[in-house]
């Protein structure tokens, strides 16, 4: 997952420090180091290192902090602080044209992931009400404007391109008084790329800005490329100057931490993350949500969202009844096992989830069979035992095992499931009823 090498070394080092009643200088001295290391080591560059061990360092030795009641928790808050501000303190929102349609122009490198990103956009953007309209801007390569055509079949979205033209600046202007036309309020222009920046690029680039005014240019990286990434960000916005960043492959972690330094190098806010290949794997970027994953503070919000996403609203009400009068049994949780498998392996959700151990669940694979012999673990309960799991005893475990053809450790682990889903259920009801007024539901 996103950034799982610095994030596991990270967290190593806050548990150390986090439950301490009581911290020294020389404490907060060592963790520094292994923070700094860390980061380092996820090829975070190393100027943002030092400036953000340095502010750290600074707040943390105060005394407001090593004689507080927590100093530890206070400790890691603080570091959470400097993430959030590193990664952008807030999120930055794509701007739309008080007059449609608005432009965005991809810009980035062969291979960064422009093509598909254009493609994940219009999808995510469209969800949010948006009609957008593609443009293949890329000339030189006949297989992108192909491979342009495909995603917008896919995803059953408008295409333009302008059959031997080879004049990009030509095709992004007739695509603007396409839209209009067409009522496209949103045109996505996919452009060329290199291996390399060139300044023929860039003149190209800048042409098309020139002429059609895009809202936003969003700068494309890859940020398995690491501190190439940086600088390739650092140059396009110097030359051409762009409006956001989105961040591709984050699923690859191996040097993700680059990616960390983008903002602070560019000035310039990173609006949207990707993380797979798949056209939904798209996600505004949240500057406090990341922080917090890679904190392992969890994702509460990322979670609500994707529930709020999966869940059809009659069966959230239901549910949400039920975890206030505290009546979710081992029934509904067959249901919500369904439910539950809308929103994506198990494995990921519970990992954005805090205090839940992940572990306990890792090597259940929710699949139909697995439905099936939970089905069967279940039906072998008593109707009180299925209420009130707390009283299946040993003894009571060995009589449903053997009743249901499974094995102790089997019903064991779905006792243990259960005890989990209910806390993450709980959990997930408490953020919806504070996040909307109707619940989880929409
Ligand atoms: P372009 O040359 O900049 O237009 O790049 P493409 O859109 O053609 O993408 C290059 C390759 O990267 C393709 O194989 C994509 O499937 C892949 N890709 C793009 N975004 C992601 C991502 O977020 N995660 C992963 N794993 N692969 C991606």
């Amino acid at each position: 997952s996103v950034f799982e090498g610095l994030s596991g070394k990270l967290q190593d080092t806050i548990k150390k420090i986090r439950g301490q009643g009581r911290v020294s200088e020389k404490d907060v001295k060592d963790m520094m180091r292994e923070i700094k290391l860390a980061l380092l080591e996820a090829d975070v560059n190393f100027k943002v290192v030092k400036e953000f061990i340095s502010k750290i360092s600074e707040r943390a030795v105060g005394a407001d902090v090593l004689e507080s009641l927590t100093p530890g928790q206070q400790v890691v808050k603080i570091v959470h602080e400097e993430l959030i501000e590193l990664l952008g303190r807030e999120q930055s929102k794509v701007t739309f044209a008080p007059k449609p349609p608005t432009v965005f122009m991809m810009a980035g490198l062969q291979g960064a992931g422009k093509t598909t990103t254009a493609g994940k956009l219009a999808n995510l953007l469209r969800k949010q009400g948006k009609n957008p309209l593609l443009v293949a801007c890329d000339v030189y390569r006949p297989a992108a404007i192909k491979q342009l055509q495909v995603l917008g079949n896919q995803l059953n979205i408008p295409v333009f391109t302008l059959e031997n033209n080879q004049n990009p600046v030509q095709i992004a202007k007739e695509a603007v008084k396409f839209a209009e036309m067409k009522q496209n309020d949103l045109v996505i222009l996919d452009t060329a790329g290199r291996l390399h920046i060139d300044e023929k690029l860039m003149d190209e680039l800048l042409n098309i800005k020139n002429t059609v005014k895009p809202h936003e240019i969003l700068l494309v990286v890859d940020s398995m490329t690491g501190q190439d990434a940086v600088n390739v960000s650092k140059t396009f916005n110097e030359k051409l100057g762009i409006d956001g960043v989105v961040l591709t492959k984050l699923d690859g972690d191996t040097r993700g931490g680059a990616a960390l330094s983008v903002k602070s190098v560019t000035g310039k806010p990173i609006k949207f993350a990707a993380m797979g290949e798949k056209l939904n794997d798209i996600e505004p970027f949240f500057p406090d949500r990341m922080a917090s994953r890679i904190l392992g503070m969890g994702d509460v919000l990322s979670l609500i969202e994707k529930a709020q996403e999966a869940y059809d609203e009659k069966k959230a009400i239901e549910l949400e009844k039920k975890m206030r009068t505290m009546t979710f049994t081992l029934e509904d949780f067959l249901d919500q096992m369904q439910q539950i498998k809308k929103m994506g392996p198990i494995g990921d959700l519970l990992g954005m989830m805090p205090g839940v151990d992940s572990k306990a669940l890792k090597d259940i694979d929710i699949d139909e069979k697995q439905m099936g012999r939970t089905e069967a673990i279940i039906q072998s309960m008593t109707r009180k035992e299925r209420l009130d799991p707390s009283i299946i005893n040993g003894s009571r475990r060995k009589r449903i095992s053997a009743g249901s053809g499974t094995t102790i450790q089997e019903v064991n682990a779905l006792l243990k499931q259960f005890e989990q889903m209910k806390k993450m259920m709980k959990m997930m009801s408490d953020m919806g009823k504070k996040g909307k007024k109707g619940g989880f539901g929409k």
